[in-house]
């Protein structure tokens, strides 16, 4: 299994190769056929939900690793799912990985926006899905990662 350096550097690279495409699919390419569904706020949002969930929402939060090390003394919100969850059980699963850590997520956030007087509904709605995505989408290279790496080294 790849370690926790390797799995952010095997994230940020598949960002870098996702933002290429967008990139050529919204200004190079003459019909730029992107340009009609994103516009820069939705990339933008996009691109720091994924490298939040890179840091921060890695399916290991199942294990004492990077991302959990990074919440601080917040990592005591991590609990529940650590002692529920054995590490590589259904955090590393392909459907429930990222429900599970999403889930867990928005019940941190909902008790942290609680505590501190903030309006979840200040927050703009067209931003919500390409969040999501972000996340969900740096969970699962994590998870396909994890996979690769397994069936790689079981053939050898
Ligand atoms: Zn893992």
């Amino acid at each position: 299994m790849p370690g926790g350096k390797t799995h952010e550097t095997i994230n940020i690279t598949v960002l870098a190769a996702i933002l290429a495409g967008i990139f050529y699919l919204t200004i190079w390419q003459e019909t730029a056929i992107l340009s009609r569904y994103m516009d820069a706020y939705t990339v933008i949002t996009f691109s720091c939900s994924y490298l939040f969930s890179t840091f921060f929402l890695s399916p290991d939060l199942d294990t004492k690793s990077r991302p959990s090390k990074r919440w601080k003394m917040l990592r005591i919100l991590w609990w529940p799912y650590r002692t529920i969850f054995k590490h590589r059980g259904f955090s590393h699963s392909m459907i429930l990985g990222p429900i599970t850590i999403l889930l867990n997520f928005v019940l941190i956030l909902y008790l942290l926006t609680l505590l501190s007087g903030v309006r979840l509904h200040s927050i703009p709605q067209e931003l919500l899905i390409p969040a999501t995505v972000g996340m969900i989408l740096s969970i699962e290279v994590h998870i396909i990662s994890d996979r690769f790496f397994s069936m790689v080294k079981s053939i050898f």
